[in-house]
C-alpha cells in the first residue's frame, strides 16, 4: 500500500492541508514520513524476533548497571527526539535488562514466557486499537469467542459468561464480587455493607494466594472475615476444618457465603479437593469460587486433567493466560457459570452509554457490564489467535511437558544426598533445599539457602524464587515455561550443588 496516495473519499483531498492565511497548520502524531517509520518498524520487528530467538545465549537475569539507571532517569522531554535515536537508546538501556521470564531457565514466582506469535497479535491489537467495552465490532465477537473456547476447555456450559482481564487478581476479584452479590441475602449493590447486617464470611486456606485478602478488603468484607483454614500434609485445604468453621460461624450468627478452592497453589502447586468442596458448597448453599491462576490450565493436558477434577463444578473460575498459556502479559480470564448473576453484579446504564438498538451501540456494553473496566483493549486477540494457530492440543502437550519436567527435577533432587524435597510435587512446582550433612539448625539452613538462592539468581544461570513451608526456607521452582528442556534442570541442580559448596562454609558460621 502506498499511504501517500490515500485520498479522503469524502473531501477528495490528499496530503497535508495547506496552511490558510493567518491559520496555524494543524498537526497530528502520525509520522511526517511514513516510509521512514515503516523502515524503523521493520527493524524493530527484526530485532525483537532475533532477541527472542537468541534468548538462550544470554544470562537469565542481570542487574541494571548504575550507569544505565542514570541514563534512563532524564528530565521531562518537552521537545522531540529522533525516533531511531530513541530506539537505539531502548536497545542499549532497556532491552538487555528484563526480569528474565522469557528465558528457558526462568522458573521464579509464576511467570509465563510469552510467545512470538502472541507478541505480533499484541502489535496488531494495539494498531487497531479498538475499545472493547462492547460495541458492535469484530473485536467484541473475537473476545466472546475466545472466552467461549476457554469455558469449553474447562468444562463450563456454553451459557456461562466471562471476560478477559489483566490477570488473576482481577479475575478472582470479579468471581468473589459476583459471589457477594448473589449470596449476601440483601441488595448489596444498593445497601453496601454498612447497614449492620450479619457479618459475611468467606473461606480459603492458609495456602490461598494473597489476592484473597485484597478482595476481602476491597469488597468491604474485611480481612478478618476471610477464614484461612489449615491444610493437610499435601497442602490441601482441610475439609473437616471447613465444616467446623462453617458451623461455628453460623452458630455465632455470621453468614458464610463463599468458599475459595485453589487449583494449583502458589507455594507448592497443590490442588484442593475441588469435587468435595463443590458438593459441600451445593449442600450448604455457598458460592464455590476456584482460583486456578495457573493450575486451571492443567485441564488442557489429558493426563493432568484429573488433577484439577471438580473445577468444572465451580460457580466461578479465575485463571491466567499469561502464566500457563505462556501468553505475554497481561491476560487473565474470569468465568461465571450463571451469566445473569454475572451481569447483575456489574451492569450499569448511564445515559451516555445507553444502547440505541442500531448503530455501533445497539445493546448494553457487553464486557463493561461484566467487570470493573470501562475502557478495555484488545487483549483477547492474542488469546484467540494463539488458540487458532497453535491449537489446544499443543498447549496441552506443553503443560504436560512442564509437569513431566517437574517430576524429573523431583527425581534429580531425590537422587542427591545434599538436597531435600520440602513438599510433594503435585503439578509443576518443586520446593526443595540444600541440606548438607551435619547442619540441622533450621536458622542456619534457612540462611544458607537464602544466600544460595541469591547467588544463583546473580549467576545469571537460572532464576528461581523462594517460599517458606512450615517454617523452612524453600527453593521454589515453578515451571510455566515452554522453552525449558530437561538439560536445563540438570544444569540447575549442578549449579545449586556447586554454589552450595561455596556457601556452606560461610553460612554455617554463626552471625
Ligand atoms: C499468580 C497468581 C494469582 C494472581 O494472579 P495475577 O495474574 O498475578 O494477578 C492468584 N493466584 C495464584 C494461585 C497465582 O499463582
Amino acid at each position: 500500500m502506498e499511504p501517500e496516495r490515500i485520498v479522503d473519499v469524502h473531501t477528495h483531498q490528499s496530503g497535508p492541508p495547506a496552511a490558510g492565511a493567518g491559520q496555524a497548520r494543524e498537526e497530528s502524531l502520525d509520522p511526517a514520513n511514513w516510509p521512514e517509520l515503516r523502515a524503523l518498524g521493520h527493524r524493530m520487528l527484526d530485532d525483537i524476533l532475533d532477541y527472542l530467538g537468541s534468548v538462550r545465549q544470554r544470562p537469565v537475569w542481570q542487574p541494571v548497571p548504575e550507569a544505565v539507571r542514570r541514563r534512563i532517569r532524564q528530565p521531562l522531554p518537552a521537545g522531540p527526539s529522533d525516533a531511531a535515536a530513541v530506539y537505539e537508546e531502548f536497545k542499549e538501556t532497556v532491552m538487555p535488562y528484563p526480569t528474565g521470564n522469557i528465558h528457558p531457565r526462568f522458573w521464579g514466582w509464576v511467570m509465563g514466557t510469552g510467545t512470538p506469535l502472541a507478541m505480533l497479535a499484541d502489535m496488531l491489537a494495539s494498531g487497531m486499537n479498538p475499545h472493547v467495552a462492547g460495541y458492535d465490532q469484530s473485536a467484541a465477537i473475537v473476545e466472546k469467542q475466545a472466552v467461549a473456547w476457554l469455558a469449553e476447555l474447562l468444562g463450563f456450559p456454553a451459557s456461562a459468561s466471562g471476560l478477559v482481564v489483566g490477570g488473576g487478581t482481577m479475575a478472582n476479584l470479579i468471581g468473589v464480587a459476583v459471589a457477594r452479590h448473589v449470596k449476601a441475602g440483601f441488595d448489596v449493590r444498593t445497601e453496601g455493607l454498612q447497614r449492620g447486617g450479619p457479618e459475611l464470611v468467606l473461606y480459603a486456606s492458609t495456602e490461598t494466594h494473597g489476592w484473597a485478602q485484597r478482595a476481602a478488603e476491597l469488597l468491604g468484607l474485611g480481612n478478618r472475615s476471610l477464614r484461612r483454614l489449615p491444610v493437610d500434609e499435601a497442602f490441601r485445604m482441610s475439609v473437616l476444618a471447613l465444616e467446623e468453621a462453617l458451623q461455628e460461624d453460623r452458630k455465632a450468627g455470621r453468614r458464610p457465603f463463599c468458599v475459595i478452592g485453589t487449583a494449583g497453589t502458589v507455594n507448592t502447586g497443590a490442588t484442593d479437593d475441588l469435587q468435595r468442596l463443590a458438593v459441600l458448597c451445593r449442600d450448604e448453599g455457598l458460592w464455590f469460587h476456584v482460583d486456578g491462576a495457573f493450575g486451571a490450565l492443567a485441564a488442557l493436558a489429558p493426563d493432568c486433567r484429573d488433577r484439577v477434577a471438580g473445577i468444572e463444578q465451580a460457580d466461578s473460575i479465575a485463571f491466567d493466560l499469561h502464566k500457563w498459556m505462556y501468553l505475554p502479559f497481561e491476560a487473565g480470564c474470569a468465568l461465571v457459570r450463571d451469566a445473569g448473576a454475572h451481569r447483575a453484579t456489574f451492569s450499569m446504564a448511564p445515559s451516555y452509554l445507553a444502547p440505541t438498538g442500531r448503530g455501533i451501540l445497539p445493546q448494553p456494553l457487553e464486557f463493561a457490564g461484566l467487570g470493573l473496566d470501562l475502557s478495555r483493549g484488545f487483549r483477547a486477540l492474542k488469546v484467540w489467535m494463539s488458540l487458532k494457530v497453535h491449537g489446544t492440543r499443543a498447549f496441552g502437550r506443553l503443560i504436560q511437558q512442564n509437569v513431566e519436567q517437574a517430576a524429573y527435577l523431583k527425581r534429580l533432587v531425590e537422587r542427591e544426598a545434599e538436597l531435600e524435597l520440602l513438599a510433594p510435587v503435585a503439578l509443576n512446582v518443586v520446593c526443595f533445599r540444600l541440606h548438607p550433612q551435619g547442619i540441622d539448625d533450621e536458622v542456619v539452613l534457612s540462611r544458607l539457602n537464602e544466600e544460595l538462592l541469591l547467588r544463583l539468581q546473580e549467576s545469571g544461570i537460572a532464576v528461581i524464587s523462594s517460599t517458606v513451608l512450615r517454617g523452612r526456607f524453600a527453593l521454589r521452582v515453578a515451571i510455566t515455561n515452554h522453552r525449558s528442556r530437561r538439560e536445563d534442570f540438570d544444569l540447575l541442580v549442578r549449579t545449586v550443588l556447586a554454589l552450595g559448596r561455596d556457601v556452606v562454609p560461610t553460612a554455617s558460621v554463626p552471625r
